[in-house]
């Protein structure tokens, strides 16, 4: 049995039936977009029957993130951050916020304000109608290049129809809301290399969804690079699908079979008196056979080095630095 991180934060003292809702968010590069941020967050939350806390996930930001979210924990004791050590990713930096996150139920939200905290409600109204996952689905990609909405819609189609997760918004899914029951399920998982949003939808639960409009990022712009994209892309397919490797096999048998057909045609056609010319023939054979190979072993690597990248046991995350957390946590996040 692993040791699970279970440092927590003091519940507030309220009214003792008010839920407690902890929102999770990480932030890259965002020391612009977070005091605007908080301001509407604020306002939102303040108006409903709960109680709240912000937990913020600075994922080794170059600015001044880190520095602007001690200003908010200052202002407002409701306030956390925490700082990784390096960059680990966005999906890595919502798993830590969701282990330090105390709430009754934990929405996930960007940074940026792409994902508007006015839509709170909506998700929160779901969850008390007895939803255990609600995910805020946008309506359309709006104000996005057309390069990077055809590739989270390729991303999202595979997810949906290739994995077989059919749970999965299509338009994407960034967005959205877990109870406690999933968050204390997810931590029983130590993966690495995952999707968190894919590991989510496949811990089924009571899943619902409302419809929100994405709005455009005030200041910065995003921290996905292709390198960073691509990553996710094999991260969900190894970690949920065992296709790409069925695939490899049937290629492999019909490739075969086409080249014991093709060797026949060679045999019979040089008894009859017509052999084949052979140099340009061989090429295409050595070259197609030869890419296919190579293809396929890097589709078993991908597999192989996830296989090995897990064995290793490595901490998830680190944290180099926390503000407004009871307690230095920076060496009980090393057991995570
Ligand atoms: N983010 C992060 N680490 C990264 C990249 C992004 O924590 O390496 C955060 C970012 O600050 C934002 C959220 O993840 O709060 C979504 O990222 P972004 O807005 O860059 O993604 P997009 O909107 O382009 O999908
Ligand atoms: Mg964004």
């Amino acid at each position: 049995m692993r040791e699970y991180h279970t440092q927590s934060l003091p519940r507030y003292e309220g009214e003792p039936k008010k839920s407690l809702l902890s929102v999770v968010t990480p932030a890259y590069n965002e020391a612009d977009n977070l005091p605007l941020l908080y301001e509407r967050l604020s306002q939102v939350l303040d108006s409903l029957t709960l109680d709240w806390e912000w937990i913020i996930v600075d994922d080794h930001s170059a600015d001044d993130t880190f520095a602007a979210i001690a200003d908010l924990a200052k202002q407002d004791s409701r306030v956390h951050g925490i700082r990784f050590s390096r960059n680990f990713g966005s999906h890595t930096a919502m798993t830590c916020g969701l282990h330090y996150a105390q709430g009754d139920c934990a929405v996930i939200m960007a940074a940026d304000l792409q994902d508007p905290p006015e839509t709170l409600p909506d998700l929160l109204t779901e969850w008390q109608r007895g939803a255990q996952i609600v995910w805020a689905v946008r309506r359309r990609r709006v104000g996005e290049k057309a390069s990077k909405a055809g590739f989270a819609q390729l991303y999202y189609f595979l997810m949906r129809h290739v994995v077989g997760m059919k749970q999965m918004p299509a338009t994407g899914a960034d967005f959205f809301l877990v109870d406690r029951r999933v968050m204390e399920a997810l931590r029983y998982f130590g993966e690495s290399n995952v999707s968190i949003m894919a590991l989510i939808t496949w811990m089924g639960f009571r899943q619902a969804y409302i419809a929100y409009d994405r709005r455009v990022r005030p200041h910065g712009r995003s921290g996905w690079s292709l390198e960073k994209k691509l990553k996710l892309v094999l991260d969900s397919l190894t970690s949920f699908s065992y296709l790409p490797i069925r695939l490899m096999s049937y290629i492999g048998f019909i490739v075969a079979l086409l080249g014991f057909i093709y060797a026949g045609f060679v045999v019979v056609n040089a008894i009859f008196g017509h052999p084949t010319p052979g140099w340009s023939s061989l090429m295409v054979v050595v070259l197609v056979l030869g890419g296919m190979q190579m293809l396929m072993m890097g589709g078993l690597g991908e597999y192989l080095w996830r296989a090995l990248d897990e064995s290793r046991r490595r901490p998830r995350y680190i944290v180099e630095a926390t503000t407004n957390i009871p307690g230095d946590q920076t060496y009980n996040s090393l057991h995570i």
